[in-house]
Formats: structure tokens, sequence, C-alpha cells
């Protein structure tokens, strides 16, 4: 496929405001590309030249951008950058520069090469060598598929395309309808990897995605935890549980194969930079590759206080990480273990897998274990419950002792109980930001007024909105949000929101906003939950709490039936 069909497809991709057309564009690029191409595609539609889990970086910023365009249409940079004052939109800005286009396109393949030889430009010289090689790319493409080039290198894509969405068009490219998304998702959760699981599905059909297992250096997707409203709730449905601390830092997926040692968040990013003291512990482990999950929280031992999770989340910055680790190292408190020594463990039932990371963890004193209590009582779990709390935790996290480990799934296998404040909801709710409102007065010169916020559901792969948010936020707060808004706007609603309400600007889902209300109630606009027999669902009193953009990708947000479960036993604990 050559580079510049793929840009055409793209630009059908950015007109289009339905999920079901942008599902049917996919899928008619998968159809017509070969399997070779089939990676890189996936990668690049996502902004991306590997995986998310594989930390590339092109590393050439708007700045950067705008010298190479500059460079590649001999104009002075100075019109660069007022021509991009008025598009807003470097991809633009390289279209309408772009002169008459090339006799000949390159291919999707050697773009990607091109772009990885940009990426892997490193050392002495190589701004300029990254600046050649992409100028040099630029003047090879026509103004399509310069506009798409510039928007892959920024990760700007601007399509709406979610994972789900990739599922979605390979299920339909092979199958003509949506039945092998289940065998999708599945090699999904435990790979991670889009680009693989297409190459896998056209080269050994749905026998090879089964075959994609659990390996060391790939992370899969964590196990979720489900909520109930009290100890009483708990034991009634688990019956006996395992206890543990719910520590408040930063979830970790550390994987060690042979002598590499990798750690991922939550939504698969790659951390090893920033927890150098972890990469060394578990490069101690007495074991050739392994794969825990835990929560890694700046703890102090002596005096056995935790750090706040503001600390912890410092180490996002680039600069400054060993003398951070100096001052307060970091431990994970590990609570799970799904790979070890070439054996996928996830279908052990949880104790065995509790008892293996105790084995394992015995002489580390960075990676600890959890500590797990077994109980069948309300009182007890109780208890614990209130001595967390007490400790400075946020709560605790009750799990199913004989269950697997089931990545990606949000389930009672484990189930969170958290500090219950009266009159709140007893948790808050992530949602993502979908529009917002110009605002009147102070807020007016902050860029925004009201945010339009949804959730996420998930059988539909689609944005709902559940409420608007005024409060919550400090003046620089609002400052800051709009700062990010403002590279999100779109000027269309975007194909995977679905929305009663028109906000003064739309914007692609992307930014996670905490939010702590006082309960659910129904609502006949909002679209969330909404079918043709019962009204949506809104949020009461909601106000903003912290942005999640750190760890949680917008799919990641509360989810519609997260919302009807909180729903249902807000209205069981009214009687
Ligand atoms: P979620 O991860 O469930 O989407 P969240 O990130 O908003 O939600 P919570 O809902 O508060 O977090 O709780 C789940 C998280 O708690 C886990 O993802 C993990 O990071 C953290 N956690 C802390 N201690 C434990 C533990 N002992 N077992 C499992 N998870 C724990």
């Amino acid at each position: 496929m050559k580079f510049v069909d793929l840009a055409a497809s793209l630009d059908q991709m950015e007109a289009t405001s339905s999920r079901n057309e942008l599902v049917r564009i996919l899928a008619d690029i998968y159809r017509n590309c070969s399997a070779r191409e089939l990676q890189p595609i996936t990668y690049l539609i996502q902004g991306r030249l590997a995986p998310f889990f594989v930390p590339v970086e092109i590393g050439l910023g708007e700045r950067s951008l705008m010298i190479a365009i500059a460079a590649a249409y001999g104009v002075p940079k100075e019109e660069v950058i007022k021509l991009n004052r008025q598009t807003g939109d470097l991809g633009v800005t390289a279209q309408d520069l772009a002169k008459a286009s090339p006799s000949e396109s390159p291919s999707v393949v050697e773009v990607h090469e091109r772009l990885n030889q940009i990426a892997a430009a490193g050392g002495a010289g190589s701004v300029q060598q990254k600046l050649d090689g992409f100028t040099g790319l630029l003047r090879d493409l026509d103004a399509i598929s310069a506009k798409h080039l510039v928007r892959i290198t920024l990760g700007k894509m601007r399509l709406g395309i979610g994972d789900p969405t990739v599922l979605d068009a390979l299920s339909m490219a092979k199958k003509g309808d949506r039945s092998l998304r289940p065998i999708l998702e599945g090699a999904y959760n435990r790979t991670s990897d889009l680009g693989q699981i297409a190459w896998t599905l056209w080269d050994s059909g749905e026998a090879g995605l089964e075959a994609l297992k659990v390996r060391a250096g790939h992370p899969l997707r964590p196990q979720l935890a489900e909520r109930l409203p009290n100890p009483e709730a708990v034991i009634k449905k688990l019956g006996t549980v395992g206890v543990q601390p719910k520590y408040d830092g930063l979830r970790v997926q550390i994987h060690k194969d042979a002598d590499e040692v990798k750690i991922f968040s939550r939504n698969l990013e790659s951390m090893t930079e920033m927890f150098p003291e972890l990469v060394a512990a578990a490069s101690e482990l007495d074991v050739d590759s392994v794969i825990l999950d835990g929560e890694a929280i700046a703890y102090d031992a002596e005096s056995e206080e935790y750090v706040p999770f503001q600390e912890t989340t410092a180490r996002r910055r680039k600069e400054g990480i060993q003398e951070m680790a100096a001052r307060v190292p970091m431990r994970a408190f590990v609570f799970d273990v799904m790979f070890r020594n070439g054996s996928d463990l996830t279908p052990l039932p949880y104790e065995r897998r509790f008892a293996i990371v105790e084995e394992l963890l015995r002489e580390s004193d960075t990676l600890l274990t959890a500590p797990l209590t077994k109980t069948d009582s309300a009182e007890v779990l109780t208890r614990d419950l209130l001595d967390n709390i007490s400790r400075g935790l946020e709560g605790v996290v009750a799990k199913r002792l004989d269950s697997p480990y089931q990545a990606g799934a949000r389930n009672f296998n484990w189930v969170k109980l958290k500090r219950n404040t009266s009159g709140h909801l007893n948790d808050t709710i992530d949602v993502v930001l979908l529009g917002y409102y110009r605002g009147k007065g102070k807020r007016a010169e902050f860029g925004a007024g009201a945010l339009l916020a949804g959730v996420y559901d998930s059988d539909k792969d689609e944005f709902v909105t559940i409420s608007k948010l005024g409060t919550g936020l400090s003046d620089q707060g609002w400052r800051e949000i709009h700062q990010r808004l403002a590279s999100l706007e779109v000027a269309e609603k975007p194909p995977r929101v679905n929305s009663t309400f028109v906000p003064d600007a739309w914007l692609q889902p992307a930014i996670v906003v905490e939010v702590l209300a006082d309960e659910i109630t129904p609502s006949p606009r909002h679209t969330a939950g909404m079918a043709a027999d019962h009204p949506g669902f809104a949020l009461r009193f909601p106000r903003i709490v912290s942005l999640r953009t750190e760890d949680k990708k917008a799919e990641d947000a509360t989810s519609v039936r997260e919302i009807r479960e909180m729903f249902e036993q807000q209205r069981r604990s009214k009687g």
C-alpha cells in the first residue's frame, strides 16, 4: 500500500462522525493491505511506530517540525509560524504549504522504516540528523500525506480510533462481521499489542490468536476491582476472602526477562526509567523470568509511613529521579504473580499465586509482599478496613482466593472497599472530557466555562455524557485544563461520542478527570445508560478532585456498567 492511499483513508476517517463508518473505512484498509503492512499500519493509525508499551519516540516536537516544514517547502520559518497560528494544526499547516505532488509516493512500509530511523538517531548531531530525515520525507510526499505524517509524528491523530475500534475493524475485515471480537479481545488482554494480533490473525487464524500467551517483557492488561457498598455485602457475595491493604500509589507491572527488567503503568506505558530502585530489586530476584503485579509507593520503613501519592507521581518528571530515589526510596507492595520461568500462572487460584509471591520476595526489602489475611467474617473485614484507614491507607481490597488472574477484566474476583464518607457516593468516578462551554466573566478569561463530561460504554465502544462540571478547580487549575483542551479541540462531534448536548467546542476524548459526586440520579438528557425504556444517568453535585491523565486512557474511565451498579447499590442502601 502506498502512503498516499493510507492518507486518503485517514482523511475519510477524519471526516466522519459515525463510529460504524470509522470501522468500515479501517476494515477496508486492512482488506487492501498485505500481511507485511498490517503491523506498521496498525501502529501508524494510532500515532505510534510500535505498540504503546514500547517507548519509541520520533523525538521531533512542534518547534522542530516547523523548522523541517520550512526547509522542505523552501519558506521562511516565520511564515510557517504565522500560518500555523491561523490553522491551529501543524498538519494542516504542512498541507497548505506542500508543493505539487511528487510523481511516486513511498510505500507505508518505507515511511514507517524512515520514521524508525529518525527515532533511532541519538547522540551528538542527532537533532540535525532527525531534522534532515524528516525534511527529506516531507519532500517525497503529497500534501494530504504530509498532513498525516506531521500528525503521526506529534501523536495527535484526531481520528477518534480506540483499541476496540481496531479490534472491530480486524474482525470485519476477516469475517465480515464482529464475531471475532471476543477472541481478539482475549489475545489483546494477554499481549497488549494490536499490531501483533493483526499479523497473527492473518498469518495463522483464530488458532494463532488462541496460542498468543502471556510472556515476560510484554505487559498484560491488569485485572481490575469491582465495588460493593460494605463489608457485609462482600462476605455475602464472596464468602471467604483474602484481605489486603489498598495502597494509594501507582500500579506497577514488573517484568524480569533474563537480565532485562521493565516496568509498566496501569495503562501499559513504560515506566522503567522512573523507578531505578524497583528495577535493581527485580534484577536481584532469583528467577529467570517473572511478571509481578503491585503498587509502587514511597514508604519510610522506619517510621512505617506512606508518602502521599503526589510524591510518588513526581517521578513522572524526567529530571532528578536518582536524587528522588535517594531521598524518598520507592517500595512496591506486590500482590500478584502472573508468570514465572516460562510458565503462565494466570490460571492458578489466587492462594497459590500469592504463595509464590511470598516465596519469590522472601529476600527483598524493596519488593514487599502485600500482607494477606483470610476471613469469612464481616466483623473481621470491618476491623481490617478501619485499621487500614487509620494507618493512612485508602481501604482494603478483598480477593476471592480461588480466582484466576483475569487480564483486563473488572469483576468480583477483587472488590475494593474504601472509606465511606456520608452524603457522598463511596467512590469517585473517572470521567472523560468531551467538550466545553466558553463561559462568562472570569471563567471566559481562562477560556473554559463548564465542561461536558462522559463515561465509557464498553459494549458499544462509545463515550456517553453524564454531567457538566463547573466546580472543584482553582483558577490555576482552570488555566491548566484549558491549555490541555486547546490541542484536543475538534470541529465536529467525534465519531465515538454520543450526546444530546452540543457544547461550544468538542474535544477528542483523552482527558480523564476524577470526580466526587453526592449521588447518581436518572436524567432525561444525559446519554449514559440511556435506552428506549429508561432514562440516562447524571451526577448530582459533581466536583473535580484530580486530573488522571497520567495513568488512565479515555477507555479506562468509569464504565456505564459500573455507573449502573453504583446506582443500584445506592438504591439498595437507601432501602
Ligand atoms: P481501577 O484501577 O479499578 O480502574 P482506580 O485506578 O481509580 O480504579 P481504585 O478504583 O481506587 O483505582 O482501585 C483499584 C486500584 O487499587 C488498582 O488498580 C491498584 O492500583 C490499587 N491497589 C492498591 N492496593 C491494591 C491491592 N492490595 N490489590 C489490588 N489493587 C491494589
